[in-house]
């Protein structure tokens, strides 16, 4: 339909676009899906070269009638980890939906950099953000073209470089075709935890100031995500990082976590905070740590 080819072609020429397009496909055409993406208003500006200093202001969203998100505030310096955590349905999704400007907020507000969020370019907002998906799409063309969708004009020399940094360049190397391998569109060709590799290499590649994780619930082998976890910790560094975190050594190493519970904030501090007050998290790390145990 128009309103998927339209959006596709505007794609085409930016690549962060391309890079929010290739992490959250489904999402991001299903929005656009839903109600034609807006204009930016009139006096909106781009914002260059963000710290990535984001803030919640009294943030209150619903997509229908029933609240999604009410009184949500938080503060993330810049180079920040913040850990969103919670269960099914709690709204860590929407939170990033909201940063990504996907959806207009009811009241209160977004600020990045200082900044309100609906003064900036939808465009210029996107450029400064890296997305990293459990289940990050690959295009049906050569491993060396993935990857330069975190940068349409970076060198071959580049891209061997981030692969390089990410892990992923020896097994790449290892492939008949190496860097021109092509890729199947569903990931075929690479297991799940290099196709991860790939995305992160994609992502330092884009070399944003705001990343969005989502951690990977599915196991992988022990080698692959000690790599994917050194090169996650490489890429952050610097960065003002938002992840959905499943595991508690990424929400132990979070600077802030915030627990959510249907829509509100319930508990919110560091690992060390949290577990002093004896609530959810508290319980959430004792269960986390008897299923450990079990599963050992
Ligand atoms: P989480 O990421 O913590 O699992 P979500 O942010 O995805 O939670 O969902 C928060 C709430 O908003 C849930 O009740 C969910 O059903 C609802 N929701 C999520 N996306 C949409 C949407 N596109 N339209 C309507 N309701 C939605």
């Amino acid at each position: 339909s128009r309103q998927f080819t339209r959006p596709l072609n505007d794609l085409a020429n930016q690549y962060n676009m391309i890079l929010s397009a290739v992490a959250g496909a489904e999402r991001v055409f299903q929005v656009i899906d839903e109600n034609e993406e807006k204009q930016d208003e009139k006096q909106a500006q781009d914002i260059k070269n963000m710290r990535g200093d984001i803030e919640f202001r009294d943030v209150q969203f619903s997509y229908e009638e029933e609240q999604t998100l009410s009184h949500i505030n938080f503060h993330a310096a810049p180079g920040e980890t913040i850990a969103l955590v919670g269960p099914t349905g709690a709204g860590k999704t929407t939170i990033i939906s909201l940063l990504s400007r996907f959806y207009e907020i009811d009241e209160g507000s977004i600020l990045m950099d200082g900044k309100e969020i609906n003064t900036i370019t939808r465009d210029s907002l996107r450029s400064q953000m890296g997305v990293v998906l459990q289940d990050s799409t690959m295009f049906h063309t050569t491993i060396r073209e993935n990857l330069r969708y975190g940068r349409l004009d970076a060198s071959d020399h580049e891209v061997e470089e981030v692969a390089k940094a990410a892990h992923a360049h020896d097994f790449i190397s290892q492939l008949p075709d190496g860097y021109d391998t092509v890729l199947d569109s569903d990931g075929g060709g690479v297991s799940h935890g290099q196709r991860q590799l790939l995305s992160i290499a994609r992502a330092m590649l884009a070399d944003p100031a705001l990343l969005i994780l989502d951690e990977a619930t599915s196991s992988i082998d022990t080698v692959t995500e000690i790599k994917i976890n050194d090169a996650l910790a490489k890429l952050m560094k610097g960065r003002t990082s938002f992840v959905i975190a499943h595991r508690l050594n990424t929400i132990r190493a979070a600077d802030q976590i915030l627990v959510l519970q249907h829509g509100e904030i319930i508990e919110k501090g560091n690992h060390h905070e949290l577990q002093g007050l004896g609530g959810f998290y508290s319980d959430l790390v004792k269960a986390q740590q008897a299923e450990s145990r079990a599963s050992v």
